[in-house]
């Protein structure tokens, strides 16, 4: 987030849920919004009154939260909707919220580019997309029902069951999905509870083909919601109806969840994603900075692929900001832009192994720069720090030898391989080389 201020950040916020929203809903409710205040992590958006702010609170909040956070790389930030204390909006059960009742509202937000199209397959994920992809084409299939797709936060899980909710939404067979997300099938059943009237619950499971819920992780503890969803989910699964789940843990990890729900949900297929490949985060990459319409040299594509690992958020939202900053500012993305972004989005924590900041180190105690370190040259005073800085992020991180080598100007993996073989020999008869090495790592330890 380096390189924004908060008002300037929710406004490209702003861009990117224009671009995902009808024009009249974006008009309606979230247009003219503005940055208030920031306090720690939370950020107070001002609306024109607080009935539009708890509207948009109600239908965006997820959303724009997920926005933020890809935008800004800082899984940390949450959004706070105010509006003008002054004129207070009608209370909260005179709008209802998506999902229930009325034609058209069939879903909460769906992403415009959460679809197949968009979703590129690797080894990490492709039972899961599988999974997805067949449920799509065949509601209620006894082997896939439910389908639950599980993993970490940012591979693809709302993704995937969003893809099947464009896919039922475009094809003519006349299904009907509904998207909820847990939290919000959480809120409803307490406002129920308060109310002391559960149709708008059952509502939230009636007339559909497909029940698609995301982060069913959040059932947790909830027990009279869990007791409510188990007899809504038979109803269902009786009626041959489909149901797809999310949720960040296997079943058998969820907490505190009733045996036989959990059992329920190891019925049909249960489907991990882990985190991508090299390739896999490559080919991501590329798809993301086409979609964005702009150019990253393969160099610095490489770089980030081998530098961001375990979360493809992480990675669109550095391509989010490269793309946001070469707008404005008509700027190159070469690697030291690309480098600086990486660092703001992996942290203080593990910023200091990252691959970034153990080449600095290397390149500093051998007087040469970082960009020469990972060049192409081969003179010896160039070459021997490289193979030591190869041989580093192999000790140090969890990099394959393949990623080592793409860090480096897409240097194969057996050159990798033979430069930390060179340096294990090196070090044994060249005192001086040695001492520098160890010197580096205390370094790099210290930071
Ligand atoms: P999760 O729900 O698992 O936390 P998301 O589905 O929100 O993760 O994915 C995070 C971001 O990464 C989204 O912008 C999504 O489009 C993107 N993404 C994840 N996996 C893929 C993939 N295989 N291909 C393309 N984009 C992906
Ligand atoms: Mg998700």
């Amino acid at each position: 987030m380096d390189n924004f201020d908060p008002a300037s950040l929710w406004n490209l916020c702003l861009g990117e849920a224009e671009k995902n929203l009808d024009k009249t809903e974006f008009d309606s409710w979230l247009k003219g919004s503005s940055f208030e205040d920031m306090s720690g992590t939370l950020m107070v958006i001002r609306f024109r009154n607080s009935f539009v702010a708890g509207h948009a609170k109600s239908r965006f909040g997820s959303m724009m939260e997920e926005i933020l956070r890809d935008l800004s790389g800082r899984p940390d930030l949450a959004l706070q909707f105010i509006g003008d204390p002054a004129k207070p909006g009608p209370s909260s059960k005179d709008f209802v919220p998506p999902g229930i009742g009325g034609a058209g509202s069939d879903s909460m937000f769906l992403r415009a580019n959460y679809t197949f199209d968009h979703f590129v397959v690797g080894p990490n994920n492709q039972l899961a997309h599988a999974g997805a992809l067949a449920v799509s084409r065949n509601a209620g299939s006894s082997t896939y029902n439910p389908l639950f797709i599980y993993g970490g936060v940012g591979l693809g899980k709302t993704h995937l069951i969003q893809a099947i909710a464009h896919s039922i939404r475009q094809d003519e067979s006349g299904m009907t999905f509904r998207y909820l997300s847990t939290e919000f099938v959480v809120g409803t059943f307490i406002n129920c509870v308060l109310q002391k009237d559960y149709t708008k619950f059952r509502k939230l499971f009636q007339g559909i083909d497909y029940l698609l819920m995301d982060d069913i992780q959040f059932l947790e503890g909830k027990v009279e919601t869990q007791e409510a969803f188990f007899h809504r989910f038979n109803e269902l699964h009786q009626q041959e109806k489909q149901i797809v789940l999310t949720s960040d843990r296997p079943p058998h990890e969820l907490k505190d969840l009733p045996e036989r729900l959990i059992s329920r949900f190891q019925w049909g297929l249960v489907a991990d994603i882990k985190p991508p490949e090299f390739e896999t985060r490559l080919a991501i990459l590329m798809l993301l900075v086409r979609d964005e319409g702009i150019e990253i040299d393969r160099e610095v594509l490489d770089f980030i692929a081998a530098s961001i690992t375990k979360n493809v958020r992480q990675l669109s939202g550095v391509v989010h900001r490269l793309a946001a900053i070469s707008r404005l500012t008509g700027s190159r993305i070469d690697m030291e832009l690309a480098e600086k972004e990486i660092k703001s989005t992996l942290g203080t924590i593990s910023r200091r192994l990252t691959p970034g900041a153990i080449t600095s180190a290397v390149a500093e105690e051998f007087n040469i720069s970082p960009s020469q370190l990972r060049g192409k040259h081969r003179k010896r005073n160039i070459l021997i720090p490289r193979q030591v800085a190869m041989t580093l992020l192999r000790e140090l991180t969890s990099m394959s030898l393949k990623e080592i080598g793409a860090f480096f100007s897409g240097r194969d993996h057996s050159t990798v391989l033979n430069s930390i073989e060179r340096i294990e020999e090196l070090r044994e008869s060249d005192r001086d080389l040695d001492r520098k090495i160890e010197d580096i790592k205390r370094k790099l330890n210290s930071l």
